[in-house]
């Protein structure tokens, strides 16, 4: 396994690798990897002839209070991770060689990043967009991984993709889960053991829309209300959103259509923010 910080690298090592015939997939993180994102290198490796890892925390997604500067950061064992799952290169550039002093072009997407996460954090989508777009033209992927767990996100990549005709084909991940259900996330570090038990009212929120859906259930307030009712009986999670939208779109329907639409949620257990989603 190669780990590369420079662009000029990168991108001479990707250009070479495509010109060889190689099938290049680039997984895009922020490190701290977990299950979650080693189930996309998995299957990474299984659709692609070369596997590249990022590891950038990217300042752009990150809102003023937020927390980039705590956002954990172990690329010792991240490297460790990627080696053991078959990676070929990590690419983990710096912040000042992606962002020089000057940079002023950025990638806004206007509709489906403008509900949910658009709402409570304003340059989100924009930040997320501007780099996956950077990393594409570094890494020169042929396929992008991305996990459904972040769908908003998901959506974006897609859209942008198919607006800007970008020439790769993106590919989800289906939602890894601890076994007692919660989301494996990056800032699952955040919590703690009392944390962690109200953080799991999130799944079984998530569950409880799928069973409502499952057993004839179409009405979309009916479910929210539900889950929101289920998220609020602890005191130390407060609901940002729950909304159920259309998988490409993110727009709200006036009638749940099962395999169509998905629960989105996004809540704050105390002060970390976690979301999740399910299929209804
Ligand atoms: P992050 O490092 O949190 O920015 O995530 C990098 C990629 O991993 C994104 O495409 C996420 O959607 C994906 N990801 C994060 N958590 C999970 C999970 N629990 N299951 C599947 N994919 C995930």
């Amino acid at each position: 396994m190669q780990t590369i910080g420079s662009i000029h690298e990168m991108q001479s090592s990707a250009i070479a690798m495509r010109s060889s015939g190689h099938l290049i997939a680039l997984v895009p993180t922020m490190g701290c990897l977990h299950e979650g994102h080693g189930k996309l290198i998995d299957i990474a490796r299984e659709k692609a002839d070369k596997v590249i890892v990022s590891i950038f925390v990217n300042p752009a997604q990150f809102g003023p209070n937020e927390d980039f500067e705590k956002y954990p950061r172990v690329l010792s064992d991240d490297l460790e991770f990627c080696r053991e799952r078959g990676v070929d290169f990590v690419f983990n550039p710096k912040v000042e060689a992606l962002y020089p002093e000057d940079f002023s072009t950025f990638v806004e997407e206007e509709k489906l990043s403008a509900g949910l996460c658009g709402i409570s954090r304003p340059n989100y989508f924009r930040g997320v967009a501007t780099i996956c777009l950077k990393l594409f033209n570094i890494t020169r992927p042929d396929i992008g991984i991305f996990g459904q767990k972040d769908a908003q996100q998901l959506a974006l990549i897609r859209k942008m993709v198919n607006d800007l005709n970008l020439p790769l084909e993106i590919i989800a991940g289906p939602t890894h889960r601890d076994s007692d259900g919660l989301a494996t996330s990056s800032r699952n570090h955040y919590l703690s053991d009392s944390q962690r038990e109200d953080a799991l009212r999130i799944s079984r929120a998530l569950e409880t829309a799928r069973e409502l859906v499952t057993a004839g259930v179409r009405q979309v307030d009916r479910v929210i209300a539900e889950v929101t009712h289920e998220l609020s009986q602890s005191r130390r999670v407060r609901v940002i959103y729950v909304q159920v939208v259309d998988r490409d779109s993110m727009e709200s329907p006036r009638e749940i259509i099962p395999g169509r639409h998905l629960l989105t949620v996004a809540v704050w257990v105390e002060d970390t923010r976690l979301i999740d989603n399910i299929e209804l």
